[in-house]
């Protein structure tokens, strides 16, 4: 029995689906409705006798905070596979408390390149190593190059650039996008194959590799992926906004929420929850529901770094409390 939890429309579903079903395993899926109430999920998780886990670590997180997700509840649970976002190492030992005799493994891989492209089995040096936990090494069929800020190859262990994905996994461009196709996709000369510049930066320890954040702002929260200047660029298309800056807010090596900061363009009279719950409403009509920041902090003007851009991290710090809004 596998444990399908993302959405289909996500790649890491094809995880669950096509290599548990091609190893005649049966699929049990975990639906949105299930997931509101931790409780009957959980009664849900008992009856299933899954012997492997697919998720993201999101999904995981949420479990885990019921002491009831442990070996006795999912007694046949022989691994755990995860996907799609950072895996922190709180949750590796929460996992290893509570199964200790499930294997975990990590796993990497945007959806241009076809679902994943690396994977590791974890081992205790890992979990008690003072690095990130790794993303893996390579799968067969793909290789990974690590790119300098100039495009040339790193090769020392340690040193961290952009991941670049060769092999035959790696989709041939975007859909009637061809400007950004030519920007993201490639041809490696060496071999011919087709490869992919992710945005995500990361280094290699002999073949392992590690994952240390985008180039971008680009990010994950609860498995999705999110472009923060999408949300931004939504937002300021609302009533009376005139300018939005979306600042993620990390805890335990994760996105936990997102909180925008926005300026308006006239007095509007109301107080800070009654906006908060206006501009979310009118958000519902641009923006899909994980997207809409949990907190909306109106300021009068935004901080600026000395490049004359909106300072994001003095406006991550008030969110922490170190400056007064
Ligand atoms: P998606 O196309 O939705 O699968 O998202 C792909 C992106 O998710 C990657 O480019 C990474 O930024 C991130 N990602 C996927 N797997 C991991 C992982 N194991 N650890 C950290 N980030 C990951």
């Amino acid at each position: 029995m596998i444990l399908n939890q993302v959405s289909y429309s996500f790649d890491v579903s094809c995880c669950a689906v096509y290599a548990g079903l091609s190893r005649g395993m049966t699929l049990f899926t975990v639906d949105s409705g299930m997931m509101e109430d931790v409780g009957a999920l959980l009664g849900y998780l008992r009856e299933s006798a899954l012997t492997m886990w697919v998720s993201t670590p999101s999904f995981a997180e949420i479990c885990i905070q019921s002491t009831l997700f442990s070996a006795d509840l999912m007694p046949n649970l022989k691994q755990f596979l995860f996907c799609g976002e950072v895996l922190s190492h709180k949750l590796c030992d929460q996992l290893s408390a509570r199964f200790p005799h499930a294997r975990v493994l990590n796993t990497y891989g945007p959806t241009e390149a076809t679902v994943l492209v690396t994977a590791v089995a974890l081992t205790e040096a890992m979990r008690k190593d003072t690095r990130p936990i790794p993303i893996g090494y390579p799968l067969d069929g793909m290789r990974l190059d690590i790119a300098d800020a100039g495009g040339g190859a790193v090769k020392q262990d340690g040193v961290c650039g952009e991941l670049l994905i060769i092999g035959d996994s790696v989709g041939p461009g975007y859909k009637g996008r061809p400007d950004l196709s030519e920007a993201r996709f490639f041809i490696d000369t060496e071999t011919g194959r087709r490869g992919y510049r992710t945005g995500d930066v990361g280094y290699r320890i002999k073949d392992l590799y590690y994952y240390q954040g985008r180039v971008d702002s680009q990010l994950k929260l609860n498995g999705y992926r999110i472009e923060l200047e999408d949300i931004e660029n939504n937002l300021m298309k609302l009533d009376n906004i005139s300018r939005a800056a979306v600042v993620p807010v990390w805890a335990d090596e994760r996105v936990q929420y997102l909180a925008a900061f926005l300026t308006l363009e006239r007095q509007d009279g109301l107080k800070a929850l009654a906006r908060t719950m206006r501009f979310k409403e009118l958000a519902a009509a641009v923006l899909p529901a994980y997207m809409i920041p949990r907190k909306m902090i109106v300021v009068d003007s935004f901080p600026l770094n000395t490049n004359g851009k909106i300072d994001k991290k003095s406006l991550a710090a008030r969110l922490r409390g170190d400056v007064t809004p």
